[in-house]
Parts: C-alpha cells; structure tokens; sequence
C-alpha cells in the first residue's frame, strides 16, 4: 500500500513536468522548425497565409494553457476537515481516495475532503471536482486540438522537407518502425527520429485527450461523476441534461469556449444560492 502511494506521489510530481516538456518542445517546433521550412518552401515571405496558421497555434496553445491555469487555481471545493473523517460504510478505501459520508471525498493526494469529487488528475497534480471540471474539460479539448494540429504541420513539414508523403495511409504506420531502423543505421539524425517520435506522441495525446473529454461531457451532462461510474453507483439525475450541463460550464458558457475565463456569473445574491446548490 505505501509502496503504491508512493508510486502516485511520484506521478504527481512528474507528469505535470511531461505536461510543461512537451509544451516547450511543441512550442520551439512549431516557431523555428515547421513555419519557418513550411512557407519557406513555398515562397512566401511574411504575408497573412504565414500569419494564419500561428494565429490559430497560438489560439489553442493559450486555450490550453490557460485552461490549465484555470483547472490549478480554482480548485474543486474542499471542505474544512483536516483529520480523516468517518468513511462510509462501502468505502473500498481505494490508494488515491476514501469514500466518506455524504458524498465526500478525502483525496490521499491532495490531502482534503473534496466535495463533489470526480478524479484526481495528475498532469495538474489537483482533484477536478464541481469548481474546475468545465476548465478541465476545455483543457481536454485545446490539447486534443494543439496536438492534432501539430500532427497535421509536422506531416507537412516532413511532406516539404524531405519529400515523404503521406498519400498512403501506410506511409504513417510504417514511418515509426522506419524511422527507428533508419536511425539506428546512422541513416537519419537524432532530431529526424525525434520528429518522428512526436508526431505519435500528438497524436497520442490528442486521441486520448478526445476521448477523456468525450467520456467527460457525457458524465457531466448525466449529472454524475467519474467516482460514481467507477463504484458502479449511477445516481438518477435530478436534472435535465441541459442544466446538468449550464451547472458546471456556467451561464456564459458560450465565453468559456473561446476564452480561458470565469464564466460564472457571480453577483452576491446567486454566490449564496450557487453555495447551497453545491452542498445538496
Ligand atoms: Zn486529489
């Protein structure tokens, strides 16, 4: 069991730090490897159709990263318990959690009783729970979105470098086996077999991402947690899907889809009835 935990302390310390590699890394590709080769080769200079797809990697990556802000500095609600409260009586005491009485959660991790608890995630080392799951959700989406828009300008630029293409679908499937064959050969570079590697990585992450998220918004929409799927406890939900959904991405939800912002409205009167609706 210690041995365990120790393992997910580990993880929460170092997948936050993937997240932030990989970030950089997408970064410095996309600036000084893929726009600058990209529209190099086709003979435009700094002109709009340049401009376009930076503005659009930019639009994502400060969605992403924002989100990712967000999902850190609201956390999910903790209520003021420091002991470890009395566990309910099916507590299957998992190693990340405790189940305990009223629907509360003691997260292992993060050290408090989470109200409303979903999961524990790693790459933000923070419970998503009532207060950050719709920023957690966008998260979901600008990366799936970054990293499957990477994918697509690193083909290109492999398309226009090196003259591979990808009219094949096969071209993909065997460019990792390859890739890795060619260099260990001494045929092609580290940063060419590093390229190639990243490629998988995006569009890695961007499927799971897509598909964390999808999984996400239909939970949330059936007003339920993931705690609650994975102890086979399907609540009947009190509300309609819509205001299931208005419940965790706020009234100016249409804001939140473009912009990493409070999308609460968040007047005196409603913060208070806001508070009750969140205890019951
Ligand atoms: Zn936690």
């Amino acid at each position: 069991m210690l041995v365990r935990m120790l393992k997910l302390r580990m993880l929460n310390a170092i997948a936050p730090a993937y997240f932030y590699i990989a970030t950089v890394v997408t970064i410095i590709l996309h600036f000084f490897l893929f726009v600058p080769t990209i529209f190099q080769a086709s003979g435009v200079t700094l002109s709009p159709i340049v401009l376009l797809p930076t503005a659009i990697f930019l639009f994502l990556m400060v969605n992403a990263l924002g989100n990712y802000s967000m999902t850190v500095w609201f956390p999910a609600e903790s209520a003021n318990e420091n002991i470890i409260p009395v566990c309910s009586p099916d507590c299957p005491d998992r190693v990340d959690a405790h189940y305990l009485l009223n629907g509360r959660h003691f997260c292992k991790l993060c050290r408090k009783v989470i109200m409303k608890r979903d999961h524990h995630c790693f790459f933000t080392g923070n419970c998503i729970g009532n207060r950050n799951m719709r920023y957690f959700i966008m998260f979901s989406i600008y990366t799936s979105c970054t990293c499957l828009y990477s994918l697509v300008l690193g083909v290109a630029y492999l398309t226009v470098e090196y003259s591979i293409s990808f009219e094949n679908p096969l071209t993909f499937l065997t460019l990792l086996p390859l890739s890795t064959g060619y260099f260990f050969l001494g045929t092609i570079s580290g940063l060419q077999f590093f390229l190639v590697l990243m490629l998988y990585v995006w569009l890695g992450i961007g499927l799971v991402s897509a598909g964390f998220c999808c999984q996400q918004v239909l939970l949330v929409a059936r007003g339920q947690t993931w705690c609650q799927l994975q102890k086979g406890k399907l609540v009947e939900s009190r509300g309609t899907w819509r205001s299931n959904l208005s419940d965790v991405f706020g009234s100016r939800w249409v804001l939140g889809l473009f912009l990493p912002v409070q999308t609460e409205e968040i007047s005196p009167g409603n913060w208070q009835r806001y508070h009750e609706h969140k205890h019951d």
